[in-house]
Parts: structure tokens; sequence; C-alpha cells
């Protein structure tokens, strides 16, 4: 048995650009359950937990610029307000 699970931050699309879909089947893994991530091309194997099919997901489609991008934002302010410097 197999559900579609959903994230509120859509998984990264692959390389051909299909949307990518988190698949749970929920027999156990020695029965070829897991969680494992598919497009219409292409397809992770399945791993015991999201995370590490979310890992072989984005190692068969790299897209290192979009990945540069969602690692930690700039920040545009310094953490501590400096005003107290001209007091
Ligand atoms: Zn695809």
């Amino acid at each position: 048995m197999q559900r579609m699970v959903t994230h509120p931050e859509p998984i990264v699309p692959c390389s051909k650009g299909h949307a990518a879909r988190h698949m749970h089947d929920l027999r156990r893994a020695s029965a070829g359950g897991g969680h494992g991530i598919e497009c219409a091309c292409s397809h992770t194997a399945r791993h015991e937990d999201f995370e590490r099919a979310l890992a072989e997901w984005e190692q068969m489609h790299r897209k290192p610029v979009a990945k540069r991008q969602r690692a930690a934002p700039r920040q545009v302010f310094p953490p501590m307000p400096q005003l107290q410097l001209s007091l």
C-alpha cells in the first residue's frame, strides 16, 4: 500500500523538470516498503526515512545553483543594533 506525502516545501524537480513526489510505501522494509521519491522518468530506491530518499534524489538530479540558493539566506541587517556605539 502506497500513499503520497505532501510537503510544505516542494521537492526539487528532476533534471528534466518533472514534478517529484514523495511516496511512502507502508509495507515493511523487507517487503519493499519505505520512502522513495519518483517522477515521470525516474525514481529513487526505497529508504527507511525520507531524508535519505531526498539525499539520493538530490544526488541523482543535482542542481548546484538551486541548492546554493536554499542555503542560509544572507542577512541584510547586522544581528546586533549598532546604535549604541554613537551614544
Ligand atoms: Zn523526470
